[in-house]
């Protein structure tokens, strides 16, 4: 099937349940779709990012309150993994606020690759913005995903955010690739953006030279202090709408539950995973902000008789 935006429209526009039943179809298709990924993301420098992402509170154009924290020890790191292994954590994610990685810190993070790696996980960092070397010296420690999601639609991109564009973004996406790294990217959903946009947003995924391998479908938390604190929230509905639609799109990528999970219901999970959604955070904190009890989360994958992946280390 060759998309575009009329086509991605007409699967917004099914009745709900038509909808996520075609999704589960294809997620039952392609997937073991009682099987889940876990991931965990540890924060390896909060705050102080030059950029203005207007939904965001680690950004230093905003005072928003949030403790400054430059970048942790690798041992810390490690001793933070190494408690991931109890949780079954397949995937390891880390991540820093940063515009890109400054030239002083880089060494520090390619031993951080190696040591995550060895400790048996995926590993999958981000770091910001990335040139050519520096996605290959990544690839070489032994970095096997990189996250930088494109958030939206290139139209409402601007709207958002001022310091850089929705170009920059595309254009690391696209070097991270050529540098044989899996690419994770998504989307914020709940900025205010139309859902216009969000077809846009689908339509740059898929016109990206590879398909990423890992979508994160986040849902926007309206931090207190960030010019979109008061933005008008997303009906869930419509949330649950974009993960069917992500899933019918990607038949074979990783669709996430990432950011703002923590105000998703228990039903809402559920029928977030019906609707294709197979990857989650797992830990009480998702960068900044709170997520699902990992006991939670045991529960609900035991009631719903869903199992983790099981991580190679185990
Ligand atoms: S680049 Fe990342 S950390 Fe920096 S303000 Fe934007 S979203 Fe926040």
């Amino acid at each position: 099937m060759i998309w575009n935006k009329k086509l991605i429209a007409e699967l917004f526009k099914k009745p709900f349940f038509d909808l996520l039943k075609q999704a589960h179809d294809v997620h039952h298709q392609n997937f073991n779709h009682n099987q889940i990924e876990l991931c965990a993301l540890i924060n390896i420098k909060t705050g102080a990012c030059p950029e203005d992402c207007g939904f965001c509170n680690q950004s230093a154009h905003f005072k928003t309150g949030l403790k400054k924290e430059s970048l942790m020890s690798l041992e810390d790191v490690v001793e933070k993994a190494k408690k991931l292994k109890n949780m079954g954590v397949q995937r390891c994610c880390l991540g820093a606020a940063w515009r890109t990685p400054p030239k002083k810190e880089f060494p520090k993070i390619l031993e951080m690759v190696t040591e995550i790696k060895k400790l048996g996980f995926e590993t999958c960092f981000t770091l910001g913005f990335l040139d050519k070397e520096q996605a290959e010296q990544l690839k070489n420690a032994g970095l096997d995903y990189y996250n930088h999601n494109i958030e939206t639609s290139p139209e409402f991109y601007a709207s958002v955010v001022s310091t850089h564009t929705f170009q920059d973004r595309i254009d690391t996406v696209e070097t991270v690739a050529k540098a044989d790294i899996k690419v994770c990217c998504g989307g914020l959903f709940g900025m205010g953006e139309t859902r216009e946009d969000r077809i846009s947003f689908f339509l740059s995924l898929i016109n990206l030279k590879s398909p990423p391998e890992s979508i994160p479908i986040n849902r926007m938390i309206r931090f207190p202090k960030t010019p979109l604190q008061d933005v008008k929230v997303l009906h869930m509905f419509e949330y649950i709408r974009t993960i069917a639609v992500a899933r019918i799109l990607f038949p074979k990528s990783r669709v996430r539950l990432a950011g703002g999970r923590i105000e998703l219901s228990e039903s809402d999970q559920a029928l977030c995973f019906y609707a294709g959604a197979n990857s989650i955070h797992v830990g009480d904190v998702l960068l900044t902000s709170q997520n699902k009890s990992y006991v939670s989360d045991l529960l609900l994958m035991k009631e719903l008789g869903i199992q983790p992946i099981q991580p190679k280390y185990l």
